[in-house]
């Protein structure tokens, strides 16, 4: 496949994005030896096993083996094509790239998303404009001044008016040169039941454009200004939206995030703009869904601490119950802050002001000591009462997926119930046993995590062959000096893994694999399993050194020599027994005892040097 961007500029691009900043973007890295290490953005973990080495600038995950250099990092942590993660990679570090002379079927294929991030912008622009400047947005502005919005605030979430009219931005975004096609995909306008031509979907609402975390529009959200249906309307899914992935604020919010570990996730654009305003500029939103496990992987890329802000210890006791298993299963420190009765985060913080704010977002629960808590001001601390709580915290319990942190809050709960844990144990396996229990979100899992769990692994691969075979293909990738004495023995032709041996074969075929190569590499393997394979075989710190690594080599040799010998020998065997050759029979199986043990000594030899 032919790449609209020149090899030297990849390299240029390469040269210049460092990895370890690419990934610490949004991952916590922290320093071990010679790499980083931060918890997988790729699958749900609690120990750090993704790995960043900045010598070599490749990645690798020791728990789903996802790996490969920074390009194909971008690519999939964004989700974006190859020149999609060159460009976005480029545009970060300043590197032009002149525009290519594509066809008009590539240039489709490459530039649509850019396409409709334009369109998005524009549509932000016209939307924002007329909220400002417009007689049309006057009543708009009225109602963010009642709501105590400053001008500056509209103007840093760039908020918007969307016109009563039913084609105004239609008509603008046409005048500006855009398809009425792109632009429906974008989300922004709708066919008309007629089938001739399309309106705006946005009309006579305030507008909230919802930003990817690299700040481009990716959606929109109106709320009705008068009491239009519904009130909140956003965005339909578009090549650029899904509402499970992204978090409106997220791009104002990270870098307070990273410095405080501590994120607020609050439900609604409004709270969100209102706390910001308020100087919690650590905040976020969700649009209206529960939090998925993508807000959770994203989150936890800027902070461990996560507050969920709710208008009631209703809507906390429901939002706990649904995410508790999702929350303990990433190991991030969830904590719930339930409002006084009748208040939002808006309300309460005009009302109260901030401080009183930060001092209950200080005294928050965690979710598991919320949900006792809940049920004990619910059930009283009675003998029934007690019954009816564990009762209550049967189904959070089951939705706990992680073993051990099922186990933690079942010794809390029966700590703070004063009943025995056994007791609660049994209950709870009599309660899962019936699957009809199980929370909704039990098996809401995101289907890569359950593909991850059996990737990677090659058949055999506990064998001692095929740990040998590995080794081999370490000590290459991780010491080139041995190439040569493996190209000259040929030993790659001896492998029995087939995948490792053709990982193999392109090493020995690429030349010298210095450390710069080593990203090349990485690059030319279209195959992913072998990229995984490749990454962790030079990420893996066995200890080699130079001595190390020739006796591997002659380790290999051994092996290959003595299973010829033997092969040779069974073959002999076979046909002395054939021939009904008891004499020689005797005597090759006696060349064959011999031969084990010769090769048991060798073996002990090379292993002392
Ligand atoms: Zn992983």
């Amino acid at each position: 496949m032919a790449y609209p961007i020149s090899e030297e500029k990849i390299s240029e691009i390469r040269n210049t994005a460092n990895i370890v900043n690419v990934v610490s973007e949004v991952v916590q890295l922290r320093k071990t030896g010679k790499n980083f290490v931060g918890l997988c953005p790729f699958h749900s973990e609690k120990t750090p096993s993704f790995t960043v080495n900045p010598d070599k600038q490749i990645f690798h995950c020791f728990g789903c083996h996802e790996g490969g250099n920074v390009v194909s990092f971008v690519m999939k942590h964004d989700r974006l094509s190859f020149p999609e993660a060159l460009r976005s990679l480029a545009k970060k570090h300043g590197i032009d790239i002149p525009e290519p002379l594509l066809s008009e079927k590539e240039k489709k294929q490459y530039s649509e998303k850019e396409t409709l991030y334009k369109i998005n912008r524009l549509a932000a622009d016209f939307y924002h404009r007329t909220l400002l400047n417009n007689e049309m947005g006057r009543a708009t502005r009225d109602y963010l001044s009642q709501r105590n919005i400053k001008s500056s605030t509209i103007n840093q979430f760039n908020l918007g008016f969307a016109p009563e009219g039913w084609q105004d931005l239609l008509r603008f975004l046409q005048k500006k040169g855009n398809p009425e096609g792109l632009v429906e995909k974008a989300g922004l306008i709708i066919p008309k039941k007629t089938n001739d031509g399309h309106y705006d979907r946005f009309r006579n609402r305030l507008i909230f454009p919802i930003y990817t975390i690299a700040g481009q529009v990716a959606a929109f959200g109106g709320r009705a200004i008068d009491d239009g249906i519904p009130k909140y309307l956003n965005s339909p899914e578009t090549p650029l939206f899904n509402k499970r992935q992204i978090l409106f604020g997220l791009d104002k919010a990270k870098n307070e995030c990273r410095e405080t570990d501590t994120v607020f996730v609050v439900e609604g654009y409004m709270d969100c703009i209102m706390l910001f305003q308020e100087g919690l500029t650590n905040t976020v939103a969700t649009l209206g869904t529960a939090m998925t496990p993508e807000h959770i992987r994203i989150l936890r890329g800027f902070a461990q601490k996560v507050i969920l802000v709710y208008d009631s210890d209703e809507a906390g006791i429901k939002a706990a119950n649904r995410s508790i298993g999702l929350f303990m299963e990433y190991g991030v420190d969830a904590r719930i802050l339930a409002l006084p009765e009748g208040h939002d985060p808006d309300s309460f913080v005009r009302e109260y002001g901030m401080v009183p704010f930060k001092q209950l977002a200080l005294e928050a629960f965690s979710m598991v000591e919320f949900l006792i808590q809940m049920a004990i001001k619910k059930h009283g601390l009675t003998v029934s009462g007690k019954i009816e709580m564990v009762n209550d915290l049967l189904a959070p319990m089951a939705a706990t997926v992680d073993p051990v942190a099922r186990a933690l809050y079942l010794k809390k709960i029966a700590e703070r119930v004063g009943i025995d844990e056994s007791a609660i144990a049994a209950k709870l396996k009599a309660f899962m046993n019936n699957r009809e229990n199980i929370l909704p979100g039990f098996y809401e899992k995101m289907p890569e995590d359950h593909l991850s769990d059996f990737s990677g692994k090659s058949q055999g691969s506990d064998s001692p062959t095929h740990r040998l075979e590995r080794q081999l293909l370490s000590v290459m990738l991780q010491y080139p000096k041995v190439i040569s004495d493996i190209k000259k023995h040929n030993l790659i032709k001896y492998f029995n893994d087939p995948l490792l041996k053709s990982i193999g074969m392109i090493i020995i075929n690429s030349a010298a694999v210095s450390s710069e190569l080593l990203t090349d590499l990485i690059q030319k393997m279209e195959d992913a399993e072998k990229r995984r394979i490749v990454t962790e075989l030079a990420i893996q710190n066995e200890g080699w050194d130079e001595t190390s690594c020739r006796r591997l080599v002659d380790r290999f040799i051994l092996s290959i020599q003595g299973k010829k010998e033997i092969k040779d020998l069974n073959e002999e065997i076979k046909f002395a027994e054939k021939n009904n050759d008891t004499e020689r029979l005797l005597y090759l199986l006696g060349e064959k005892q011999k031969n084990a043990v010769f090769t048991e000594q060798k073996k002990m030899k090379i292993m002392r040097r």
